[in-house]
């Protein structure tokens, strides 16, 4: 009978064990369905590119717990810090990110009419804040940037439209006023100290961001079973999980997509409604050679014609990588194999099983009614899947931390 039974081996479930036996917790196992633990947070050495195959992953957090936990494990001088350098396409042009800090940065007659649209936007007109992404995007930036880039970007990531999606997320991405936008707009300079997540990030030294997932996992692992997706959950009479039919566990902690676990859950008529809100979306992400003579870190591609979303130059941020490396990132929906653009063959494609939780209308709603339920049968949810938010991997360890603090033993 184990204390703690934890569905998945990414960095959620990794910490949640390691935590979990530092309180003195030892009978836990963790189940991961693949055949290598790492989950998102994998990396893999392909004709000398250092690929981070669940896409574009950066280290950075708020939480001083986090950095003090990674560094505990990886010392910060294996990292190297790099001053971010994000750009998108507008059009034919590349500027900074993020578009409404840089308009400054676009041929003057665009400049003009981008500006007017901001300045009629529903905020400054007053209207109230709206329900939907993407009238709130309307509303709050103007239907020019909203057109150009936020709708075609984001229907483009997501795989639905900005219609469909909640309003609850947007603590995500930078908000600037209209003084602002105007501000930046005749200083010619945006003011990246408003968005410290912007100023830079940190990257390994060596192995991509897997690194930092390997030093966490190394005195873990003999805690973990590879190859065992979970697909029976039975809650018994005595108030135990049998789980597969072969583990009996008091508590079970959830790290992995609620969808993947709705009939091993015996599709609970109950939670039928709540679990077909939870949609996640699937890239993929695909490696080419290409000589570049650029700084970017990434470049966001709002264009619908392109195929992908986002470009990435490896050996900018990843610097034991080969100098010509760039990756794609393309929504699983709109990939087609080569991308033309790219002009060449790609080395490799890599398909990410779950990307990212979409945040359509009611989702908020749907993660809480399940976590509610299973509350009381100990089964509970921890990070990006198990809470269903759009956190990054340095939000996703402080919740497990948080999540085992609050254990009361
Ligand atoms: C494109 C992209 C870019 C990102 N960029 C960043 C970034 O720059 N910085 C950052 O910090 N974070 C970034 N993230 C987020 C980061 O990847 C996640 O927050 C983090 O990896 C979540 O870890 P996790 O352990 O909760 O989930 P996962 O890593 O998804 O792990 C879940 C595990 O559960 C396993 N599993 C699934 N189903 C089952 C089952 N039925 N039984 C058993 N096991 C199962 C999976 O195989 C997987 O190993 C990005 C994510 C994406 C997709």
């Amino acid at each position: 009978m184990y204390d703690y039974l934890i569905i998945g081996a990414g960095v959620t479930g990794i910490t949640l064990c390691k935590k979990l036996k530092e309180k003195g917790i030892q009978n836990v196992v963790v189940l991961e369905a693949g055949k290598e633990a790492g989950g998102l947070c994998t990396t893999k050495v392909i004709n000398g590119h250092v690929l981070d195959i669940g896409g574009g992953h950066f280290f950075g957090t708020k939480h001083q717990e986090v950095y003090d936990y990674i560094f505990s494990h990886i010392p910060e001088s294996e990292f190297n810090f790099i001053p971010r350098v994000s750009k998108q396409l507008i059009g034919e042009t590349t500027i900074d990110y993020p578009i409404e800090s840089n308009l400054w940065q676009l041929p003057q007659t665009e400049q003009i009419s981008y500006l007017i649209s901001v300045i009629r936007n529903g905020e400054s007109l007053g209207k109230p804040e709206p329900k939907n992404y993407e009238e709130w995007i309307r509303w709050k930036l103007g239907d020019k940037i909203c057109d150009t880039y936020m709708i075609p970007y984001n229907t483009k990531l997501w795989g639905v439209t900005p219609a469909e999606m909640d309003v609850d997320w947007l603590y995500k991405i930078p908000r600037v006023n209209v003084e602002e936008v105007l501000k930046y707009s005749l200083d010619r300079k945006q003011d990246v100290t408003k968005f410290p997540a912007h100023i830079g990030f940190y990257y390994p030294k060596k192995g991509g961001f897997q690194a930092i997932f390997d030093a966490i996992y190394k005195d873990e692992a003999s805690n973990v079973v590879l190859n065992t997706p979970v697909t029976k959950m039975q809650y018994q009479a005595d108030g135990t999980w049998l789980i597969n039919e072969q583990y009996q566990a008091k508590n079970v902690i959830n790290t992995a997509p609620w969808p993947d676990l709705f009939k091993a859950l015996g599709e609970p008529s109950a939670l039928k409604d709540d679990f077909a809100k939870m949609q996640y979306n699937r890239i993929v992400v695909s490696l080419y050679e290409k000589d570049y003579d650029i700084n970017w870190h990434w470049r966001y591609v709002p264009d619908i014609n392109r195929r992908y979303h986002r470009e990435f130059y490896i050996s900018n941020f990843a610097f034991d990588s080969k100098k010509n490396g760039i990756y794609i990132e393309t929504n699983i929906k709109r990939f087609q194999g080569d991308d033309p653009i790219m002009g060449t063959k790609a080395l490799a494609h890599f398909e990410t099983q779950a990307a990212y939780p979409i945040p359509v209308i009611g989702h908020a709603q749907a993660i809480k009614n399940v976590l509610d339920y299973y509350h009381s049968q100990h089964l509970f949810g921890v990070g990006r899947w198990g809470q269903w938010q759009y956190q990054n991997a340095d939000v996703s360890m402080y919740e497990a931390i948080k999540f085992v603090q609050n254990i009361n033993i």
